[in-house]
């Protein structure tokens, strides 16, 4: 039996598996399940394939099927303290199409997901501490498709249509911005709730198919806080990235040609880039290869330091999704 340690609790990373339950379509197809959560160590998970093969992974956490929106932020919201105590915090969601990258970052108005919790927790503890911080929140939505950043909240603003192409400047050592995107201030989470909303919805117009184009770009949130204690006067900036990534699945190059294979392959550079940085930064490597995709240097400023990262590595139980499951499971190794 191989073991694999995917995480020892060193550094700033952490790493989550979630696997979402069986579909009806699945059940109804009789489909069996890859993955056994039975093991008696928490963290732990086995992926297994008809008796004839067994492997285990460890995790900072694991959530199997029954896990809901709430248990799942339970071992989250702690990202939010830290934010609020000024830590740049990125939280990913990666995975294969399907896999509930989307249902885990942005869940369903009546499941919400760790997007608008991760935001109702910060004005929570934001009340909490009204007498000795003043903070100011703001919030971009934005999509990376294709290496074209993309403001998801200028109206009009479609996806997969060429409009105003936005860059990434440096403003100075270690402080990245993109001029000209919306930062939309914020105050309650009733206004939260619309600004994902207005993101969410700006994302879906405009393509024909918009899951297809959705699992093939990465839609990313970055909540600014700004804060400044009411005694000392002393601010502090600091930023959370919440990003929903594209999907993982490899894409046959004898399967798709043009832009199908354009896309793919800016798929592939930018999750393998976000992979090269994280084990960068996790085996203290003195160059991090930031600049290998626009994803990547978007995050450059948020991404090791004292910051602090979670990687959601989701996955199918279904038997029938076990290459990509395990390929995705890999992935996750390599980011300790
Ligand atoms: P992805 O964004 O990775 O492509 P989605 O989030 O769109 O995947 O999930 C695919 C489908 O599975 C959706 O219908 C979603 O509601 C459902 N789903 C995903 N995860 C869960 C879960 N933990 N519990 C219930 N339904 C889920
Ligand atoms: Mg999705």
């Amino acid at each position: 039996e191989l073991y694999n340690k995917v995480l020892e609790l060193k550094g700033n990373i952490r790493v989550f598996c979630r696997c979402r339950p069986l579909n009806v379509e699945e059940i109804a197809a009789g489909a069996s399940m890859a993955i056994d959560f039975e093991s008696s160590n928490e963290g732990e998970l086995t992926v297994k394939s008809n008796g004839a093969f067994r492997r285990n992974f460890k995790f900072d956490a694991v959530f199997g099927p029954q896990a809901d929106q709430a248990d799942v932020f339970e071992d989250t919201a702690p990202f939010a303290t830290s934010v609020l105590d000024g830590y740049n915090v990125c939280i990913f969601a990666y995975g294969q199409t399907g896999t509930g990258k989307t249902y885990t970052m942005e869940g369903t108005k009546t499941a919400r997901g760790v997007n608008y919790r991760t935001l109702e927790e910060l004005f929570r503890i934001i009340k909490e501490r009204q007498q000795l911080f003043h903070y100011e929140i703001s919030v971009s939505v934005l999509e990376v498709y294709n290496e074209q950043i993309r403001d998801l909240l200028v109206p009009g603003n479609q996806p997969g249509v060429p409009a105003k192409r936005l860059e990434i400047r440096q403003v100075s050592e270690g402080m990245h911005h993109v001029p000209g995107l919306v930062e939309a201030h914020v105050s309650n989470t009733h206004e939260v709730w619309e600004v994902l909303q207005t993101g969410s919805n700006a994302r879906a117009v405009g393509s024909t198919n918009a899951n297809e184009h959705s699992s093939r770009s990465h839609c990313i949130h970055c909540v600014m806080v700004k804060g400044e204690n009411s005694l000392t006067g002393e601010c502090t900036r600091s930023k959370l990235w919440l990003v929903d990534l594209a999907g993982s699945e490899r894409i046959a190059k004898t399967e798709v040609q043009g832009e199908r294979l354009k896309e793919a392959q800016n798929i592939n550079r930018s999750l393998s880039a976000l992979g090269d940085v994280i084990s960068a930064l996790a085996t203290k490597s003195p160059h991090v290869p930031f600049r290998n995709s626009k994803l990547t240097h978007l995050l450059q400023d948020s991404l090791g330091g004292d910051s602090k990262a979670l990687m959601f590595v989701q996955i199918s139980p279904n038997e029938n999704d076990l290459s990509e499951t395990i390929c995705s499971l890999n992935f996750a190794s390599r980011v300790k």
